[in-house]
């Protein structure tokens, strides 16, 4: 099962926490193809990345035209699958920031938040995170290119290290994959554990200021596909009060 939201632009995961298309655990996964090629934001949670690719194939979208996975961050529900993807295809290159690079090949239980998290209960007590590796470091403001996509990295440390934000320019639109830095309604996730900082939040997260996105595709929760900026904006807004800003 997948959700196609625009031509050539669909959803082929998304847990709980998103429409029920794949595992419990899974954050939303996109699949954008353009001109013989395609490109993936994140992984999933690799409890059932099968289904996962499942959904792909259904689409229709060859397998072949896959040329990167941008990773927006560390996260168990969005990296853990990254070794079965990249093991399906050996030919799509994975774009990570730095400082989730580390994490993502080599982090502890305790620096991917996992051991917070299952105290939370928010992952099952025998999850096991499986380290995928990262064939590209995204660069700030670096562009990248695929069919008529044009892909830009804004890293936004917050959320975790080093999590980051795609700006996607294609057809005309400008489209903010924000993975769990911003959601709809300016609502942030800051987390009790290792990597995440308000104070991060605040420092860096600006960064999406005045960019003029038509659509906020988060990773988590709802998208807005019109009007995007206006929902940074509210974030952006939280971030300047003193009071604690919503956040999930
Ligand atoms: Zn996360």
């Amino acid at each position: 099962m997948y959700i196609r939201i625009a031509d050539g632009f669909y959803m082929v995961a998304g847990g709980d926490a998103g429409p029920g298309i794949s595992c419990f655990k899974d954050c939303n996964v996109y699949l954008l193809d353009d001109g013989g090629e395609a490109i993936l934001f994140d992984a999933g949670s690799g409890i059932d990345s099968q289904w996962i690719f499942r959904n792909m194939e259904e689409t229709g979208v060859p397998a072949e035209h896959l040329k990167y996975l941008f990773v927006t961050h560390c996260h168990g529900d969005h990296t853990g699958g990254l070794w079965e993807f990249q093991e399906k295809f050996p030919h799509c290159k994975v774009v990570a920031a730095p400082g989730e690079r580390r994490l993502i090949e080599e982090g502890t239980e305790f620096e991917l938040g996992l051991t917070a998290a299952k105290i939370k209960g928010a992952y099952p007590a025998d999850y096991v995170f499986h380290h995928g590796h990262v064939d590209i470091e995204a660069q700030d403001g670096q562009e990248y290119y695929a069919g008529g996509m044009v892909i830009t990295p804004i890293i936004t440390p917050g959320h975790s290290i080093e999590s980051t934000c795609y700006l996607v320019c294609w057809r005309g639109r400008r489209m903010l994959f924000s993975g769990d830095s911003v959601y709809k309604n300016g609502v942030l996730s800051l987390q009790n554990c290792y990597g995440s900082s308000l104070e991060d939040y605040r420092n860096y997260l600006p960064k999406l200021a005045g960019l003029n996105v038509d659509a906020l595709i988060p990773s988590h929760f709802g998208m807005a596909l019109t009007e995007g900026q206006k929902h940074v904006d509210k974030a952006l807004a939280y971030l300047k009060s003193s009071a604690l800003p919503p956040m999930v």
